[in-house]
C-alpha cells in the first residue's frame, strides 16, 4: 500500500459525505498524492480538510474547495481547461488525472518552478506559464473551462472572451476578505451567472485583479 493511502481514502469519504458526488473527481482526488504538493512541515497534516501554507504568502486549497469547483467546472476527458493561480500544482494535477488538458498560470515564478518540478516528476501533462492569469491565455482560448483559485474584485472580461460556448468560469468574487463563488455558463452571446458559495481565497493580483 502506497503511503498515505489510508489517510487519502479517508479523505475522499470525508469528500463523498460533504456532497461531492462525481466519482471521477472522487476517484482522481484518491489518485493524487496531495503530500507532494505541500512544504515538508506539512506533509503529515496534507489530508486534512484544510488550506495549508505553500510559501512567499500563498496556499494550497483545501480539498473541499478543490472538489467543489471541479464539481462546479464539470468538464469532461479531452476538454481545454485554463487555470489561473498554479499555486502547488494540486489542482492542475487533479484536473490532469481527470483527463483534461490543462493550461495554468502563476504570478510568481518560484512557486511555478516548484509546481512544475512535482508535476513533472509524477507524470501530469500541464502545460503552463508565468505571468498575469487575469488576462487570460488567449493563445489557447478558447477554453471549455476556466477555473480561478484566487479572488478577483470582479469577473475579468479578457476571461468572457476566452470561453467556448457552453463553457463555465468558476471563480471566488467578492471583497478581499470574502467571496462568493460564481459560476458563469456562456450561452451564445449570453452569460448566465450564478453565485453557489462563501469562500476565502488569496487575492488574485493582477491587470483584471487586485493592485499587489
Ligand atoms: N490552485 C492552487 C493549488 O492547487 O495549490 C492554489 C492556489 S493559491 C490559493 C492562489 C495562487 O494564485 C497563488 O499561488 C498566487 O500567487 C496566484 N495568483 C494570484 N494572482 C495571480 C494572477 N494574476 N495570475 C496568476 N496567478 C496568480
Amino acid at each position: 500500500m502506497g503511503r498515505f493511502e489510508t489517510e487519502r481514502n479517508e479523505m475522499v469519504e470525508q469528500l463523498r459525505e460533504r456532497g461531492i458526488t462525481d466519482t471521477r473527481i472522487l476517484r482522481a482526488m484518491a489518485q493524487v498524492e496531495r503530500h507532494l504538493f505541500v512544504p515538508e512541515p506539512f506533509t503529515n497534516k496534507a489530508y486534512d480538510d484544510s488550506a495549508l501554507p505553500i510559501g512567499k504568502g500563498q496556499t494550497i486549497s483545501q480539498p473541499f474547495t478543490v472538489a467543489f469547483m471541479t464539481q462546479c467546472l464539470g468538464v469532461r476527458r479531452g476538454e481545454k481547461v485554463l487555470e489561473v493561480g498554479t499555486g502547488s500544482g494540486y489542482q492542475a494535477a487533479v484536473l490532469a488525472a481527470l483527463g483534461v488538458r490543462v493550461f495554468t498560470i502563476e504570478r510568481n515564478p518560484e512557486l511555478l518552478a516548484g509546481a512544475r518540478r512535482i508535476l513533472d516528476r509524477l507524470g501530469f501533462r500541464v502545460v503552463s506559464k508565468g505571468g498575469d492569469g487575469s488576462i487570460g491565455w488567449p493563445a489557447f482560448a478558447p477554453f471549455s473551462g476556466i477555473i480561478v483559485t484566487a479572488a478577483a474584485p470582479d469577473v475579468p472580461q479578457p476571461l468572457l472572451k476566452q470561453m467556448d460556448e457552453g463553457g463555465k468560469i468558476v471563480i471566488p468574487v467578492g471583497s478581499r476578505d470574502i467571496q462568493a463563488l460564481a459560476v458563469i455558463t456562456r450561452i451564445g452571446e449570453r452569460y448566465d451567472r450564478r453565485e453557489v458559495e462563501s469562500f476565502k481565497f488569496v487575492p488574485l493580483i493582477g491587470k483584471m485583479g487586485w493592485e499587489g
